[in-house]
């Protein structure tokens, strides 16, 4: 572009107002494309902003327009791409594109910081481990093991990498203490992926054959396929992605993995970078910002080979991209349940098709949109059937608890089994999807239940530290002396959360190890992965623990596995409330007997005779989506009908209401054919939330189309009105959970 007087720079912005905004290009830019980041000023503030587009016109007059401050890179950030992705996610869950755009960046980017390699520390070996080393460090086997780990590593290891697979700073200051590790700080230079000589340092596997048709089904064709791996627990999943993205590689090109949140596990990272010699980037949130962008420039410089991503790992740029995984594609954590309200699976599929390559869906419970896509021919549906190597499948029993006398909630037959289990030298899991001490506390005298003064639900008590606390805001306080109604001292615990379980169990089990984890008992930075470290040492131990421990992880050693109580997602008032209560069954059966040793996995229920848990005990799951299915089919619920929900949050209930009233009766008197049925207002299942009342209205149709076409107009119609202070409004397209 030769001069500014001919042309216009169309910016987004970070606002919620769905428009771009026009500036005047600044005086000595020569070469701004789309996709680059500016410096805008916007009212009194600077804003940083991406160039939407370049245009010859601008519908305000010149004069009226301000100039862009400053430019700060050379190249544009926001690939043609991303760019693409995020015009679709914002056209599609009706969220602003300057939004959509600015948070595809990493946070110091979107703040403005430059977008450079910073120097980064590597850890390495002094001399090469040998046993005279090994016999020194015997009583340090801590840092005998990272020692080992970086033996591996001969061009030497970053401390993220190094956190990741569980060996802290401290660790290396004392190796480094010893003089047997150096540390020496590097320039990162870009080398490319693709000038190792061989992308390979590990052999794999020898495929059994269904894991081999499944790599032949993925590496069939290099262009645009979707595909449903449907494989049971411990079928090797994991090695057939490895091998696609190892032949990914050898054609020049880059993988994304898309894995749950807590499924970004030490163990998961470590099989990645002990197979591949080309770098392997992560994107999750136990890393730093700066950690964060690093990564991100990797993946984005095609420095990196593979990128493995937690959710908004979908919108990093990767300019060979040749093959996506969505690994445990079910997981609710690919929804984002804030702001864009995007389902990472589903952006996966369209960005697989902008980069036409094959798209890898897997699991062993998939979710029944991804069944649907599988029957109806627009994905091909490949299956493992059997487990991999030795392993065989576990046996689930349902034990009927009724009338039964419980210790503490554990049926004598369950602590029985547990005691010859961990006699035998192996290790027990036991799931109970509660933290906390007890979900409520009671007064035993007036039968009050202290509640949390900003939301609609019971406080749940915790003993560590003790504390009264709200999950759904955060809201703490100590935990009264007497009832707040009649003063009585007799406040009871009522329920089992994981606190008190561990207590249980440590007074059953005195003398075996017990770990416990939780979202409380992991917050700190290591606690998940020194946990998991000492279950994968292969001693006999008990794992006391919430869904975080269904997820993904490979415990060879477990083979009992006890679901304290079954019975509490059975009846659930969500639609999808059985779908996810049946998947994490059978992902914590999972957990069981993954090696030579067979598992057997006990469900303690009231309700033997429910038909959804006899299914899934006898482990069919393909007729347990079965009979969801067709329930859905006669509500016209998804996957065989379209949702979408708008919700509002007032401080005063009316105003909320009154807005969806209006709204109702807007879209009904617009709409000529009913094709879209709209249904409500409605209070939420939780009707007050961090002292907001919350209304709902559904709109529900079996037309996408329809149902797109009117969401446009109710957008616009919201748009235009200026609501009372204190009402927010959000829509929520393809929701996951309707609280
Ligand atoms: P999934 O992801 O399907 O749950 P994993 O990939 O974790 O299963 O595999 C389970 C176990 O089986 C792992 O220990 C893995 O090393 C092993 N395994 C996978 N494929 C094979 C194979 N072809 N031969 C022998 N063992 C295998
Ligand atoms: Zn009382
Ligand atoms: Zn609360």
């Amino acid at each position: 572009m030769t001069s500014c007087d001919d042309h216009y720079l169309s910016i987004a912005i970070p606002t919620p107002l769905r428009q771009m905004f026009d500036y005047l290009p600044p005086d000595n830019e020569a070469n701004l494309q789309p996709g680059m980041r500016v410096q805008v000023p916007f009212g009194p503030r600077k804003l940083i902003g991406i160039v939407e587009a370049i245009k010859s016109e601008s519908d305000y007059p010149k004069e009226k327009l301000r100039q862009v401050t400053a430019v700060p890179d050379r190249v544009a950030l926001i690939p043609e791409d991303i760019m693409q992705l995020c015009r679709w996610a914002s056209s599609y869950y009706h969220y602003s594109l300057g939004e959509t755009l600015l948070q595809a960046l990493p946070k110091v980017l979107r703040q403005g910081k430059p977008a450079t390699r910073e120097k980064i520390a590597l850890w390495s070996l002094i001399s090469p481990l040998d046993e005279s080393i090994a016999v020194s460090l015997k009583r340090a086997p801590k840092q005998l093991k990272a020692l080992q780990w970086l033996s591996e590593y001969p061009e030497g290891l970053s401390e993220p990498e190094l956190r990741e697979v569980g060996f802290s700073k401290a660790i290396l200051s004392q190796l480094q203490k010893k003089q047997r590790v150096l540390v020496r700080e590097i320039e990162l230079v870009d080398r490319l992926f693709t000038e190792y000589a061989n992308p390979v340092r590990q052999t794999p596997l020898t495929l059994n054959s269904e894991q081999a048709f499944a790599l032949d089904g993925i590496l069939e064709s290099p262009s645009f396929h979707p595909i449903l791996l449907d494989g049971v627990t411990g079928s090797g999943k994991t090695e057939v992605y490895l091998q696609a993205i190892e032949a990914t590689l050898k054609a020049g090109k880059q993988a994304l993995v898309l894995v749950p949140e807590i499924g970004l596990t030490p163990q998961t990272v470590k099989r990645f970078r002990s197979r591949f010699s080309v770098p392997v980037a992560c994107l999750h949130s136990g890393l730093s910002d700066g950690e964060r962008l690093q990564g991100w420039l990797a993946a984005s410089r095609a420095t990196a080979g593979v990128l493995i991503a937690t959710r908004s790992g979908i919108f990093t740029p990767l300019p060979k991209l040749g093959l996506i995984i969505v690994d445990e594609e079910h997981d609710n954590s690919y929804k984002q349940q804030d702001t864009l309200r995007y389902n990472a699976r589903d952006l996966a599929i369209y960005r697989a098709k902008i980069a036409d390559c094959p798209v890898v869906l897997g699991s062993a419970t998939p979710s029944l949109e991804t069944l649907v896509n599988a029957r109806k021919g627009r994905y091909s549906h490949l299956e493992i059937k059997s487990r991999a190597g030795h392993a065989r499948p576990p046996t689930l029993e349902l034990l009927d608890i009724r009338q039964q006398t419980l210790h503490e909630g554990f049926a004598q037959s369950l602590i029985t089994k547990m005691k010859s289990t961990l006699d035998k030298g192996e290790q027990v899991m036991v799931f109970l999807n509660r933290r906390g001490y007890a979900p409520s506390l009671i007064c035993h005298d007036c039968g009050e239940v202290i509640d949390c003064p900003h939301c609609d639900v019971h406080l749940t008590l915790h003993r560590m530290p003790p504390h009264m606390h709200c999950h759904h805001c955060d809201f703490q306080t100590p935990i009264p002396w007497s009832c707040p109604k009649c003063q009585s001292k007799r406040l009871q615990p009522v329920g089992q959360g994981t606190e008190r379980c561990e207590l249980v169990l440590e007074q059953m089990f005195p003398n075996t190890p017990l770990m416990r984890v939780d979202r409380d008992s992991t917050r700190r930075k290591n606690a998940l992965s020194e946990i998991l470290n000492t279950v994968h040492s292969g001693e006999p131990c008990i794992l006391l623990g919430t869904q975080m421990l269904a997820k993904g992880h490979h415990f060879p050693d477990v083979t009992l596995v006890a679901i304290v109580n079954a019975d509490s997602g059975l009846f659930s008032s969500d639609f999808r409330g059985l779908e996810k209560t049946g998947q994490l069954i059978l992902q914590v059966a999972g957990r069981a007997g993954r090696e030579k040793k067979p598992g057997h996995v006990i469900i303690q229920t009231h309700n033997p005779q429910h038909p959804a848990l006899q299914m899934l005990a006898s482990q069919q799951y393909s007729r347990f989506a079965d009979s969801l299915l067709s329930e859905r089919k006669q509500l016209q619920l998804p996957p065989e009908g379209y949702l979408a929900l708008f919700r509002t949050e007032s401080s005063i209930a009316a105003t909320g209401e009154n807005l969806l009233k209006n709204l109702r009766n807007l879209l009904l008197s617009h709409q000529q054919d009913h094709s879209v049925r709209v249904l409500g207002p409605i209070p939420a299942p939780m009707e007050k939330r961090q002292g907001r009342y919350r209304y709902q209205l559904f709109l529900q149709s079996h037309q996408r189309v329809s149902l797109h076409r009117m969401l446009d107009l109710a957008v616009k119609q919201l748009d235009s009105l200026k609501l009372p202070k204190g009402l927010r409004w959000t829509l929520d397209v393809d929701p996951q959970e309707m609280t």
